[in-house]
């Protein structure tokens, strides 16, 4: 394998590259765009084109595509070739600035949530150019935002942009405060992806996990994950292969692969990349999540990247880790002197006040079909948004919120008056896992999001929020130059108690916190069903269009979109489970009571006084097991067939996550009751003691 310093970035066109290759006047005016948002000439792009294309034939590219992310969350890309035919039957490699700057998928196959009537087809996609090209499979990839011809975004990408440069306004108006110059702000993110690898040979025998990503059926494997001896061992040989080609094809796409390991459940792995601006980030872990997929196949593996392919242990979450950064320096960084300690307590404050004032749609935000069987399933956080600062930080804010001064676990006396933070706030390292949002020394960890979300939503609304924030406390501040430090330290004390509700340190998974939260007026949100309609309060609406982030037609769209697709990922969902019970479980089952039945006739044959109770038991058991079965098979066949009839999504939406997954429950308990006692080389699926302890 050739050094990793080599094939690092190899295929992206990035800073160097476009340093390298593109002529300087061309490379600067590019950078003004990329680094301070300056609109793009054409004929810039026209040369930043050419070079562009000859660098990617080079690397063997043929096509290109706008990469962009419509809202169903999943990448999209349509090929062009470069060739361009001309008349002597020769063909050239052609591609303009035009052709970079802008492209026109047909646009009415993606979901718009009625923003687009169908007739009106067209979109474009828009080059973004603060995400660098890079090639996948021959084909150079243009990250792109996704619009409207009316100029509505139908994309992910768009408001997250449109998000960040509200950061970037309100934090630079803060910052100014502080006396610092106008710099470039941007937050920045890091997610932790988690995901399965089991074997191709079991994945093709279970129709549950080709068409909906996770098992519908399976009874608790015999042994789980509670002898933690799977996060804590030797990754499987040909997992090691898979995720050493992982690595060697993400650094050569400029996606920073930092940590790789096992995760707690047996079979799940976990990938952590090097933080990186929230835009970038975000088109990294995409592509992350695809590599994911297409290189397991090379080690007859199968990637599932579903939020809970397994029942009985462990999901997967995606831990989105964020922060802001201004000119390089982290901003929630406690620093080490008076003044950016005060800094810090600014920004923390602002943070607490955007979690608290917008729970809710950070709530919205991981709410999905997959992810409704992990949120508050006592193994990822609960669906309640709270927020833990660890001891240390937790002491402080205290102190502030009483109004006293500080003593830190080592009793030094700080005098919260010049706000000073004791620096080891740095390296504390107190973790509190049930917790939805953490701070964890410089950065603020949301774990409520699941392995497959795009993280975008939750960034979007975590930077709208935190602008919001900023906004404030620009406004009152603004113009207080000879009290600013007193009257800035009131206003953050003032802010954490108006927000102390929302921190809770304790154990998300106790019994007692849904009760004492509820005291708190905390939202609990237990279902995407219930999650879902904050999006198009008038607090979001108004928080959406007072920074330009989404308008009202924007947001309302995006809550259909949600909400058709986690009402037809249930219908995918049920119609498997009926087809399954009835053309493959319940013959098996039937199949195997036959069976009993005739060995029982044979037996009294040969030995008419033969002891006969424990088979005739087995037997009744399985006939009473089959009758089960068809009573929760009709019950839910009963409730498809109203859902369909429900014209509103939303009611549609209440009745899948009220009426219609409990009874799926039943079924699947019924069924995974006779997988444990119908022999196994008769049982018609890998049972999860085959599939998660393959060798
Ligand atoms: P752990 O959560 O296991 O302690 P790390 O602290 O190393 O792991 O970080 C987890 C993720 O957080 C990594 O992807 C890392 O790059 C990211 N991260 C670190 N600092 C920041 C930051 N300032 N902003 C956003 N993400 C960050
Ligand atoms: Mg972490």
């Amino acid at each position: 394998m050739s050094k990793v310093q080599d094939i690092y970035g190899a295929l992206v066109f990035d800073e160097h590259t476009m340093q390298e290759r593109l002529p300087s006047a061309t490379y600067k005016q590019l950078m003004l765009t990329i680094k301070e948002g300056e609109p793009l000439d054409l004929d810039v792009a026209n040369v930043v084109a050419h070079t562009m294309k000859e660098w990617a034939i080079e690397l063997g590219a043929t096509h290109y595509t706008h990469w962009f992310q419509p809202l169903s969350g999943i990448t999209s890309e349509k090929h062009d070739s470069f060739i361009d035919p001309i008349d002597d039957g020769h063909a050239i490699m052609s591609f303009s600035g035009k052709e970079l700057i802008q492209g026109e998928p047909d646009a009415s196959s993606f979901p718009s949530g009625g923003l687009r009537a169908t007739f009106e087809a067209r979109g474009y996609t828009a080059w973004d150019p603060t995400s660098f090209a890079f090639i996948k499979d021959e084909v150079l990839c243009i990250p792109t935002a996704f619009c409207s011809y009316t100029g509505e975004a139908l994309d992910k990408k768009t408001p997250l942009l449109r998000s960040m440069r509200a950061i970037d306004e309100q934090a630079n108006r803060v910052l100014a405060l502080f006396g610092e110059p106008h710099q470039r702000v941007v937050p920045t993110v890091g997610a932790e992806q988690e995901y399965f690898l089991i074997s191709e040979k079991d994945y093709e025998k279970r129709l549950d996990l080709m068409l909906c990503g996770r098992t519908l059926f399976g009874y608790s494997p015999c042994k789980g994950q509670e002898l933690e001896e799977h996060y804590f061992g030797a990754i499987r040989p040909t997992v090691n292969n898979f995720m050493k080609e992982l690595d060697d094809e993400l650094w050569k796409l400029g996606v920073p692969a930092k940590t790789k390991h096992n995760e707690v459940a047996p079979c799940q792995h976990e990938l952590a990349p090097l933080f990186a601006n929230a835009n970038r980030a975000i088109d990294q872990n995409l592509l992350t999540m695809e590599e994911m997929r297409l290189l397991a196949s090379h080690y007859g593996l199968v990637c599932l990247e579903h939020e809970k392919p397994f029942e009985h242990i462990n999901g997967s979450g995606k831990h989105n880790n964020w922060s802001i950064s201004a000119g390089g320096k982290n901003l929630l960084d406690p620093g080490d002197n008076p003044i950016s300690n005060l800094r810090f307590l600014v920004f923390l404050a602002g943070v607490i006040q955007a979690v608290d004032d917008y729970q809710e749609l950070l709530r919205m935000s991981a709410a999905s079909a997959g992810n409704d069987h992990r949120l508050g399933a006592n193994e990822a956080p609960p669906a309640i948004v709270s927020m833990f600062l660890g001891d240390e930080l937790g002491r402080v804010v205290n102190a502030l919120i009483a109004d006293e001064d500080y003593t830190s676990g080592e009793r030094t006396e700080m005098d919260l008056g010049v706000a000073e933070l004791p620096n080891f706030l740095k390296d504390n390292s107190d973790r509190n896992r049930t917790s939805p949002f953490a701070f964890t020394g410089n950065k603020f960890e949301f774990r409520m999001p699941g392995s497959e979300q795009n993280l975008s939503d939750c960034n979007m609304i975590l930077n709208t929020a935190m602008a919001k924030s900023l906004k404030e406390f620009a406004d009152q501040m603004e113009g207080r130059t000879d009290d600013f430090t007193e009257a800035a330290l009131d206003y953050v004390k003032r802010t954490l108690r108006d927000h102390q509700r929302i921190i809770f340190n304790g154990d998300g998974y106790s019994d007692e916190w849904p009760a004492e939260a509820e005291r708190r007026g905390l939202a609990n949100h237990k279902t995407t069903a219930d999650a879902l309609p904050c999006f198009i309060s008038q607090k979001a609406i108004d928080l959406f269009s007072e920074f330009h982030v989404l308008s009202e037609p924007e947001v309302r769209s995006r809550y259909e979109v949600k909400l058709e697709k986690y009402n037809k990922t249930l219908n995918i969902e049920v119609r498997t489970m009926k087809r399954l019970v009835r053309r493959v479980y319940l013959p098996a089952i039937n199949r195997f009571a036959a069976e009993v039945a005739e060995h029982i006739t044979q037996v009294k044959t040969a030995l008419p006084d033969a002891d006969l109770k424990d088979q005739e038991a087995k037997l009744r058991t399985l006939l009473y097991g089959a009758s089960e079965i068809n009573k929760h098979l009709r019950r839910l066949h009963e409730l498809h067939y109203e859902s369909q009839q429900l014209e509103d999504q939303q009611e549609r939406a209440n009745m899948n996550a009220h009426q219609i997954v409990p009874v799926m429950d039943d079924l699947r308990d019924a069924v995974d009751n006779m997988e444990v006692i119908v022999d196994h080389n008769v049982w018609p699926a890998p049972t999860y003691n085959d599939i998660l302890f393959y060798a």
